[in-house]
This record gives structure tokens, sequence and C-alpha cells, in this order.
């Protein structure tokens, strides 16, 4: 069902249920009201007639009839029944045996002193009345009883109107209800009409924010973000591709170059070896390519597919000295802490030790790579939330412009192209840094050095 469907049904139902609810408590109430004033008006008239027949001496009952049959009943006509002290009846207004009464309800008058009730059609009131002229102070009961007829008529009025109120307020409100959900999703529609011109090729086109306020506006400029981080990581997937085929095809160009001067002539053992020699280190070269790139391709994984534990930072570090210093015996790495941490937890973080290797390694191996010395000052701090790893050397420094840049894949500065390398370790560290929920930054003076800064969050 669409939604604008489902909207309208809902809102048909809560405005049917509301309107409803009030016309039924309007109806009921209405009734209730009626039966009331009724029955005050039969209990003024049974009292009326009482008093004008016991009181007034100059009425008799045959004038009190008269006078019964042309002013009392001009609103209604009430039947009236007087009883005496032994129940007899001492006057009614119409046949006494056209009035319903029962010895039983005349008693319960008795002992209540006053009654209502409906009886079929009609209410009935009866009340006692005393002679307080008379010195025997008789108790006489009167019964009045009437059909509403004019007020069951108003009521029946105000139900058909109400009925005919509810129906075409129910119309009205599907109607409406049709009209409202079309233009409140309109901006909706709009936008998926907009989204489905978008290809792959046509990313640059953007959603219209409209009123740039409201939640669909808020909707299409997350979109319009959206497309943008997506159309990013296109232009980075296609300048890594080309890059990463450029780094390729340099060594192997190289090797094919190598190959066909060793064939174009016959040559000595010792040229053989040569060659083989020169060959091997552009093969040496394409490993270490390769391998970089498989690095990249694993810290590209997605964030769930990373195992995490507790992981101090500290041994990671000397390990990672330990096995530079072997591989570069030239190399000098030094570590210190700034401060001992009094709590392990400080110095340790929710990660991937393998993941974090790599991110130091490379950060050690560039800091001793980059300067004349071959030295890198590793410093560990920590605060109340993070542990922080700095990675210093005096070496040649980055230039400010190229800074933005050097944590992109295949990015090497410009001052960096007679050192040996391939632009991705850094493009790794950051995205591992990500992935530890972590910040990359680097502090840097030309021809004066660099400090990497890694934040990442320690446990608590
Ligand atoms: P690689 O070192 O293999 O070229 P990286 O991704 O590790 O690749 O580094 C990217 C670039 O950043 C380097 O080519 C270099 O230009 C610059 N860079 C990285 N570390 C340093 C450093 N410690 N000092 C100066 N420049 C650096």
């Amino acid at each position: 069902m669409k939604i604008r469907t489902k909207i309208a049904i809902q809102f048909t139902i809560i405005v049917a249920t509301i309107l409803a609810i009030f016309s039924l408590s309007i109806y009921y109430l209405s009734e209730t009201y009626r039966q009331q004033e009724f029955y005050n008006s039969l209990k003024d008239r049974a009292l009326t007639t009482a008093r004008l027949l016991i009181k007034e001496k100059e009425i008799d009952k045959k004038l009190l009839k008269i006078i019964d049959r042309n002013t009392l009943t001009t609103l209604y006509a009430a039947q009236v029944l007087v009883f005496n002290d032994s129940n007899q009846v001492a006057y009614s207004n119409y046949e006494a045996d056209t009035i319903y009464y029962s010895r039983e309800l005349i008693n319960r008058i008795r002992t209540d002193r006053y009654v209502e009730e409906t009886i079929g059609e009609k209410q009935v009131v009866g009340s006692m009345y005393r002679d307080t002229n008379d010195s025997l102070q008789k108790n006489y009961v009167v019964l009045a009883q009437a059909d509403d007829i004019y007020g069951k008529l108003k009521l029946a009025n105000i139900k058909n109107t109400m009925i005919t109120g509810f129906f075409s307020a129910i119309i009205l409100t599907i109607i409406f209800g049709f009209l409202f959900a079309s233009s409140s999703l309109r901006p909706i529609s709009d936008i998926n009409k907009e989204i489905s011109n978008i290809t792959a090729y046509s990313l640059k086109k953007k959603l219209n924010t409209g009123n740039k306020k409201d939640e669909i506006a808020t909707l299409a400029i997350n979109f319009n973000r959206m497309l943008a981080r997506i159309e990013k990581s296109f232009e980075l997937q296609k300048s890594f591709v080309s890059n990463a085929s450029h780094e390729l095809r340099t060594p192997l160009a190289a090797q094919k170059s190598e190959i066909q001067i060793a064939l174009e002539k016959d040559r000595s053992a010792e040229e053989y070896q040569e060659i083989l020699k020169a060959l091997s280190v552009d093969n040496q070269r394409l490993i270490q390519l390769t391998n970089g790139l498989l690095q990249l391709a694993k810290s590209e994984k997605s964030d769930e597919e990373v195992s995490m534990a507790p992981t101090r930072i500290d041994p990671i570090l000397f390990s990672v000295q330990e096995e530079i210093i072997n591989q570069h015996s030239d190399y000098k790495v030094n570590i210190d802490f700034e401060e001992i941490p009094d709590d392990d937890n400080w110095v340790t973080v929710n990660g991937n030790t393998q993941l974090l290797r790599t991110v130091f390694y490379n950060l050690i191996e560039n800091a001793c790579k980059y300067s004349k010395n071959k030295q890198a000052d590793v410093r560990i701090k920590f605060n109340k939330a993070n542990c922080l790893i700095a990675v210093s050397d005096t070496g040649i420094g980055i230039p400010k412009n190229e800074v933005e840049k050097i944590f992109e894949p295949f990015y090497r500065t410009q001052n960096a192209a007679s050192y040996h390398g391939y632009g991705i370790g850094l493009s790794i560290c950051k995205r591992i840094v990500d992935i530890h929920n972590g910040k990359i930054s680097v502090r840097t003076e030309l021809g004066k050095g660099s400090t990497f800064v890694v934040i990442i969050p320690h446990i608590n």
C-alpha cells in the first residue's frame, strides 16, 4: 500500500474515531438532559395540579379539568392522577383507567416521597403532596406521566444531523486526507524522480534542497553529501587504479628493456650475472609494491571485519623498533614514555595488534628514511581519554601545500622523489587509525623535520 493511501486512511480513522466519540457523547448527554428536564417539568406539572386541587378551595375538580385541558396541556398532554390518603383516586384529568399506575408504585411513592421512572414510551413522576391547610395534614400522592414527544423529536433531529454531519465529515476527511498526503509527499516523489536520474556516471548531479530547512530538505542535503562522498571515493578508486598500474608498469618496463638488451647478443657469464642482479632489484620492487597494495586492500576491510581486543601500545612499538633495526642496521629508534602510566589501561587501546604494528612500522621507517641521521624518536603520551603516540624526525620535512595530500594513496612529495618509496604507507596508516576511531596528524617544517601524531582512545 502506498504511503499516501496509508496516511489518508490513518487520518480518516483518527478523525472518524474522534467524531464518533464526540457525537455519541453529545447524543448521550442530550438524552440525559432531555429526560431530566422532562422529569422536572412533569414534577412541576404534578405539584401545580395538586396545589390547585387541594389548596385552592375555589377550584373544584370540574374547573380544574377545564383549566387542565385548556392551559396546562398546551405544551404536552400529561396525564395526572391524585390519590388521597386511602389511595383512592381523588382527581384524574383523563379517564383514570387509561392511566398507568399500580399499588406497588403508589406505595413506593409514599415510602420514597418522590419517584422518577420510565414505563414504555412514557416518563412517570410520582410525588407526595401534603395538605398543610387541613388539620389532619392529609398526604396525597400525585402521579404525572407523559411521552416527551417534542423532546424526542428534537433529539431525533440532533441524531439525524449528527449522522449526516459524521458521514459528510468522513467523506471530506478522505478527500482532504488524500490531498494533504499527496502534497506532503510530493517533495519525496520529486526527490525520487531526481534520484532515478542519477547513475554512476552522473554523480556530480545534486538533488534540489528546496527551502534547506524541513526534513525533506535535510534528506536531500544528506543525500547530496553522500553523493559527494561516493563521488570522491569513485575518483579515488579511479586514480588508485591508474597510479597502481603506473607504479607496476615502471619496474616491469625496466625489466623488459633489461631482458631485451641482454638478448641482443651473446654475453659472458659475468654480464648475465649483472643483468640478473638488476632484474632481481626490479623484481624486489615489484614484490614490495604488491605487498603494499595487499596491505592497503587489507586495511580497506570494513570495520566489522577487523577483530579488536584490548591491546597495549608499548610492546608493539618495541617489537617494531626491533624489527626495523634488524632490517636496517643504520636506523636508530628511541622510544620513551613522557610519563610512566599509573594504570595499564591508559596505554591500552581496543585494537588489532597486526594493523597497529603496520601503522607504527610505516611511521618509524619513514622518519628514519627521510632524515639524514636516520633516527626516529617515539614518545608515548596519554590523557584522560586517549593514548597519543608521536613519531618525530629531524629530516627533510613536508612542503606546506602537500601536507594534506600525503595521506592519499600513491602521493609522494616533490622533495621525497630521490627516496625509495611508493606513497602507499601513510594512506594505509590513515585507514587503520580510522578503524580504531583515532586520528593521525602531522606537524612539519620543511628542511627541519616532521612529527606524526597518532591519537587513539584508550580503554578506561
Ligand atoms: P613512501 O614513504 O613509501 O613514499 P608513504 O605513504 O609512507 O609512502 O608516505 C607518503 C609521502 O609522504 C612520502 O612519499 C613523503 O613524501 C612524505 N612523507 C612521509 N613521511 C615523511 C617524513 N617523516 N618526512 C618527510 N616526508 C614524509
